[in-house]
C-alpha cells in the first residue's frame, strides 16, 4: 500500500496563512523538480474562484521563495479549485466528482484542528477515502485524551499506515543531520550516555511575537505548540537508539522506544512566561494565561540516560531566532592544570537554525609557559546547497506513500503523556520583558547544572 504514489493532491485550507506561507512554496519546488504531476484540487470557501486562487499563489512565491514563471505555469495548470464549505455534505460530493478515476487520493488537511473531524466524516459520507491517505496538520489534539479520540475518528475513515501525522521539523535537514551524524560516525557512541555526558540543553529562541496569529496562539501557547512536538521529537533524535534492520519503520520505532522512556514532566520543574505586550495582540484574551515561554527539565529513565538531566526551553519575544542544540560532557575526573573552566568547555553543538552548523567545543592551551587555556570551538558547516524545505521534503514523502518521517500514533501518544501534567495553570506564569532571555525564574531550573547557553544569533 505504502509504496503506490498519490494520483491526486486534495488540498484543504488552500487559502490559508499556512498555504501563503509554506505550502505553495513546497508545491512549486515539487513541481519544479519533477515530483508533482497530479491534479491539486484546493478546497476552501472564500468565495474565490480559479483566477483568483492563480493571483494568491503568485503573490506566495513572490513572498516566500522565489517563482519561476514556467514552473508556476505548469503548477498552475494542475491547480482546480472548490469553494465550498466543509461542513456542507455538497462540498464533498461536487470533490469525488472533480476526483474522477482516481484510484488514490491524498488529502492533505491544513484547516483549524476543530474542522480536522468534520472534514473526515465529510470525507468519509461521501465516499471518498477508499485506498486514500490524509496528511494532518499539527496540533494532533489538544492532550492525550483528545489525540486518541481524533485518531479514533481518522481511523472511521483511513487505515492507520493511511495516516500521516506531520512534523515539519522532522523534514528538516539539520534535524535528520543529528541522527544521522550521531550514527555515521563511531567516534560519538561511546561518549553518549551517563558516564560522558553532563546535561543536554535546547532552545528554540524566536525574536518576534505571535506575527498577527493572536487568537491561534492563544487556544496554543509555548508547550503545546513546540515543545510537545517539534523539541520532543528533536530529544528523540538525540537520545535515541541506532535502529537496527534496512526497515525505514525501524526510526519510528526507535523514537517512540525512546520517547517511552521519558517521565511525565513535573509541574515543579518548568517555568512559564509571557511576554510584556501579549496581552495587547489582537485575538489575545486581555486576562490570558497561555505562556509564551517554556523551560523545562526531563529525565529519560533508560541505562544510557538515567540521571541526566535535558533542559528544554522554548519562547517568542527572546533576543535571538535560533534553534540550537548543546551537549555538555564531564569535566574531567579532576583539574589537571588547576584551572577554573567555565560551564560548556567540552560540548558537542547542533545549531539548527538559522545557520546550520556542528560545533565542538575543547579546551586548547594557550601559547606560552603557563599551563593555562582557553575554550574554542571547531565549527563544522556545509552549505545547505538545493536541499529540500521542509515541507516539499514531507509532502513529497507523502505522496509517493513514504511514512517515515512521519509520527506514529503511539509516538504522539507518548508525546501528550508527557506533556500532560504541565498543561493549563499547573505551574506560575511569570512575565518578561520583550528582547529578554524570559523571566529570570528560568534559571532556577538549569540552576544545578550552570546555566543556560544563550545563541548570540
Ligand atoms: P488559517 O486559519 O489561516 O486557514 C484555515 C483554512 O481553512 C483556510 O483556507 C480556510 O478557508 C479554511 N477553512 C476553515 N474553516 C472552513 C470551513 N468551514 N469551510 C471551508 N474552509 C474552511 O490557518 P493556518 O493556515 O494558519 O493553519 C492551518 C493548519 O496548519 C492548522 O492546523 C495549524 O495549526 C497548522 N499550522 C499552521 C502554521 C502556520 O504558520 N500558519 C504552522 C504550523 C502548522 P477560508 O480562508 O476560505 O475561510
Amino acid at each position: 500500500m505504502t509504496s503506490v504514489a498519490s494520483d491526486a493532491f486534495v488540498f484543504f485550507g488552500a487559502t490559508g496563512d499556512l498555504a501563503h506561507k509554506q505550502i505553495f512554496p513546497a508545491l512549486h519546488a515539487l513541481v519544479r523538480r519533477g515530483h508533482l504531476d497530479v491534479p491539486i484540487i484546493c478546497v476552501a470557501r472564500s468565495g474565490w474562484d480559479l483566477e483568483k486562487l492563480r493571483e494568491r499563489i503568485r503573490d506566495s512565491l513572490e513572498k516566500h521563495g522565489g517563482l519561476n514563471e514556467e514552473t508556476f505555469s505548469k503548477l498552475c495548470s494542475l491547480i482546480q479549485y472548490i469553494d465550498g464549505d466543509y461542513r456542507e455534505p455538497s462540498t464533498y460530493e461536487r470533490l469525488c466528482q472533480m476526483l474522477g478515476s482516481s484510484a488514490r487520493p491524498l488529502y492533505y488537511l491544513a484547516i483549524p484542528p476543530s474542522m480536522f473531524a468534520t472534514v473526515t466524516q465529510g470525507l468519509a459520507g461521501a465516499v471518498c477515502t477508499r485506498a486514500a491517505r490524509v496528511v494532518v496538520e499539527k496540533p494532533f489534539g489538544r492532550d492525550l485524551a483528545s489525540a486518541r479520540e481524533l485518531n479514533a475518528i481518522l481511523e472511521t475513515a483511513f487505515t492507520q499506515e493511511a495516516i500521516f501525522r506531520i512534523d515539519h521539523f522532522l523534514g528538516k535537514e539539520p534535524v535528520q543531520n543529528i541522527y544521522y551524524t550521531r550514527f555515521a560516525n563511531s567516534i560519538f557512541e561511546p561518549l553518549w550516555n551517563r558516564d560522558h555526558i553532563a546535561c543536554v540543553q535546547i532552545t528554540l529562541a524566536e525574536n518576534f511575537g505571535v506575527q498577527g496569529r493572536g487568537s491561534f496562539y492563544d487556544e496554543v501557547g509555548a508547550i503545546r505548540d513546540v515543545l510537545q512536538n517539534h523539541l520532543l521529537e528533536v530529544v528523540a533524535y538525540l537520545a535515541m537508539d541506532p535502529s537496527t534492520g534496512d526497515d525505514p519503520e525501524a526510526i519510528r520505532e526507535e523514537s517512540r522506544r525512546l520517547l517511552r522512556a521519558i517521565k511525565p514532566l513535573d509541574p515543579l520543574h518548568i517555568v512559564r512566561g509571557q511576554f510584556h505586550g501579549y496581552r495587547q495582540e489582537a485575538g489575545v484574551a486581555p486576562d490570558s494565561h497561555v505562556e509564551t515561554f517554556v523551560a523545562v527539565q526531563l529525565f529519560i529513565d533508560t541505562w544510557r540516560w538515567a540521571g541526566v538531566p535535558f533542559y528544554v526551553r522554548a519562547g517568542k519575544g527572546l533576543p535571538v531566532t535560533s534553534t540550537t542544540v548543546t551537549v555538555e560532557f564531564k569535566r574531567p575526573p579532576r583539574e589537571t592544570f588547576g584551572e577554573i573552566v567555565p560551564a560548556f568547555s567540552n560540548h558537542l553543538r547542533f545549531r539548527l537554525s538559522p545557520d546550520v552548523s556542528i560545533g565542538l567545543g575543547i579546551r586548547v592551551k594557550i601559547p606560552g609557559e603557563r599551563r593555562v587555556g582557553e575554550d574554542i570551538e571547531l565549527i563544522m558547516a556545509q552549505n545547505e546547497g538545493d536541499a529540500m524545505a521542509p515541507y516539499e521534503r514531507l509532502l513529497g514523502d507523502a505522496i509517493r506513500g513514504d511514512a517515515s518521517l512521519f509520527a506514529l500514533e503511539g509516538t504522539v501518544e507518548e508525546q501528550w503523556r508527557i506533556i500532560d501534567p504541565v498543561l493549563g495553570d499547573m505551574s506560575p506564569l511569570y512575565f518578561y520583558e520583550q528582547n529578554s532571555w524570559g523571566p529570570a525564574e528560568a534559571d532556577q531550573v538549569i540552576a544545578d547544572h550552570g546555566a543556560w547557553y544563550n545563541p548570540k544569533v
